[in-house]
C-alpha cells in the first residue's frame, strides 16, 4: 500500500488549511450565535473565493465542475475541512449534497442530471435525503412505511419521515419509499426525486436537536409526504434498487464522515494543548505540568493516530480493491472513530473547565452536535454486530468440529 502524499496534493491541502485558518474558523462565533440565514451572505462570500481558488467541490466529478479528487485525496481534504463545522459547506462537499451528487452522477438520467445534478454541484441549490421514519427503526430501514404507488404516469407518495438533514431551503429530496411491497425486503424500496415545492411535501418542523433548532443547511426536518405526486420519470436508478444504491454510497460516504471526525479530533487536541501550556494552575505551574493532563494528551494523540491509520488504510482498500472487499473495515472505522472523537472532545472540554462549557470555544458545539456520530450513518451497535457476525462466521461453521476436538483450543 502506498500512502505517500503527492506534492500536488500537499500544495492543495496547504492552501485549504490556510483558508480554513484565515476565513472559515473566524466565522464560527457568528455561526454559533446567529441563524444560518443571517450568516449566509458571509458564507457565500467565502464560497465564491473557494471557487476562484479552484478548490470548489473536491469530491465532485470534474465534468460537472468539481475537482474530481480520488477517494484517498478527498479523505485528506475531509480531515482539513472537518476542523470546522463550516468547512465542508464552504468548500461545496457537505452532507447530504455530496452523497446525493454521487447517486445522481451514477444513476441519474440525462434529464435528472441537467435539472438537479448540475446546479447542485455548482452550489446553486441544496438537497436532502429522506429515509428515516419517526415510527420505525432507522437501524433496520427495510421496515419502512412510506409508500410510492403508481397512478397514471405518476408516483403518489405517502409517509412520515424525520431527520431529513438540510430539508429547510432544499430544492429537492431524494426519498426512499416502498414501490415493490411484494418483493424480498431488500428489493422493496426505490429512490425518488421529490422537488420540495411539490404539493403534499409538508415540512412540519425543524427538529430541535441538543437544544438547537437550526435552520437552512444546518437543520434536521420532520416531513409529511401527503399524497405527494411526482412523475415516474423522477425514479432514480432502477425500481426496487434503493437499498442497493444506498449501500454503494456507504463506503466512500463513511470515509468522508470519519475523516471529518478526525479533523474535529485534530482541532480538539490542538486546542487542548494550547490551553494546557497557557493556563496557570498554581504559582509557576500551568495545566500542562500536571501528569493527568499529559496522560490525556498522550492518549488522545495515540488514539487519533490509530483511528486515522485504520481509516486511511480502509480508504486505500476501497479505492484499490473495491468496497465489497473491505466491509469489515468500513464497519470498524464507524464506531472506532466516532468513539475516539467523543473521548478526545470530552478531554479537551474538561481541560478548558468552565470555559469549555461556554460557546466561546468550538468544543461545546462539538460535544453537543457530534454525539450524534454514534447514531447516524448506522448506530455503532449495528456495525459491531455486523462485524462480529463476519468474524464469527468461520468459527460457527467449525463449531461442531471444535466442540468435538478438545476442550483445549489451540
Ligand atoms: C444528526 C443526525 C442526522 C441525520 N440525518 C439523516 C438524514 O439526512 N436522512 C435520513 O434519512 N436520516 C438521517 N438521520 C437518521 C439516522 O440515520 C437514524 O437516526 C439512525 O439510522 C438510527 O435510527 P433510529 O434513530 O430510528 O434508531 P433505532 O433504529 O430506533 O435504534 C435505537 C438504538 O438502538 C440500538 N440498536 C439498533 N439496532 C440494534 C441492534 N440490531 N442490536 C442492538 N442494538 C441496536 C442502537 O443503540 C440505536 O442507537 C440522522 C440522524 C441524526 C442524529
Amino acid at each position: 500500500m502506498d500512502f505517500t502524499i503527492s506534492e500536488e496534493t500537499q500544495v492543495m491541502l496547504d492552501l485549504m488549511e490556510q483558508f480554513m485558518q484565515r476565513e472559515v474558523i473566524p466565522l464560527e462565533t457568528a455561526y454559533m450565535t446567529k441563524s444560518f440565514a443571517e450568516i449566509e451572505p458571509e458564507i457565500e462570500k467565502r464560497r465564491r473565493k473557494v471557487k476562484q481558488m479552484g478548490l470548489w467541490g473536491p469530491a465532485q466529478p470534474k465534468e460537472y465542475g468539481g475537482m474530481g479528487l480520488s477517494l484517498m485525496d478527498f479523505a485528506l481534504v475531509s480531515e482539513v475541512l472537518g476542523q470546522s463545522p463550516l468547512g465542508h459547506y464552504i468548500f461545496g462537499c457537505h452532507a447530504p449534497d455530496a452523497g446525493n451528487i454521487e447517486i445522481l452522477a451514477e444513476h441519474g438520467t440525462p434529464e435528472q442530471k441537467k435539472r438537479w445534478l448540475e446546479p447542485l454541484v455548482r452550489g446553486e441549490i441544496r438537497s436532502c435525503f429522506s429515509m428515516t421514519e419517526v415510527e420505525l427503526p432507522g437501524s433496520n430501514p427495510v421496515m419502512m412505511d412510506t409508500t410510492a404507488v403508481k397512478d397514471g404516469d405518476d408516483y403518489v407518495i405517502n409517509g412520515q419521515k424525520w431527520y431529513t438533514t438540510a430539508a429547510d431551503g432544499a430544492a429537492f429530496a431524494i426519498v426512499m419509499a416502498i414501490t415493490n411491497p411484494d418483493a424480498p425486503p431488500h428489493k422493496r424500496a426505490s429512490m425518488i426525486i421529490v422537488p420540495t415545492d411539490t404539493p403534499g411535501f409538508d415540512m412540519v418542523r425543524n427538529i430541535s436537536v441538543m437544544g438547537h433548532m437550526g435552520d437552512g443547511a444546518f437543520s434536521h426536518a420532520e416531513i409529511l409526504y401527503h399524497s405527494c405526486r411526482v412523475p415516474q420519470s423522477n425514479l432514480l436508478g432502477p425500481e426496487g434498487e434503493g437499498f442497493r444504491i444506498a449501500q454503494e454510497r456507504l463506503g466512500p460516504g463513511r470515509i468522508h464522515h470519519t475523516m471529518r471526525w478526525l479533523g474535529i479530533c485534530r482541532r480538539a487536541l490542538d486546542l487542548m494543548c494550547k490551553r494546557a501550556v497557557t493556563r496557570p494552575i498554581a504559582p509557576g505551574q500551568v495545566l500542562a505540568d500536571k501528569e493527568i493532563i499529559q496522560a490525556w494528551i498522550a492518549e488522545s494523540a495515540a488514539e487519533i493516530q490509530a483511528a486515522r491509520s485504520l481509516t486511511i488504510q480502509t480508504a486505500w482498500k476501497i479505492e484499490n480493491l473495491g468496497w465489497k472487499e473491505v466491509r469489515q473495515e468500513i464497519s470498524m472505522i464507524k464506531f472506532v472513530v466516532a468513539n475516539v472523537m467523543q473521548r478526545v472532545v470530552d478531554r479537551a472540554l474538561q481541560v478548558y473547565g468552565g470555559l469549555g462549557m461556554t460557546d466561546d470555544t468550538i468544543l461545546a458545539y462539538f460535544h453537543r452536535m457530534e454525539r450524534a456520530a454514534r447514531i447516524y450513518d448506522g448506530a455503532d451497535e449495528v456495525h459491531k454486530l455486523s462485524l462480529a457476525r463476519r468474524i464469527l462466521k468461520p468459527y460457527r461453521a467449525r463449531a461442531a468440529e471444535l466442540k468435538e476436538g478438545n476442550s483445549v483450543f489451540r
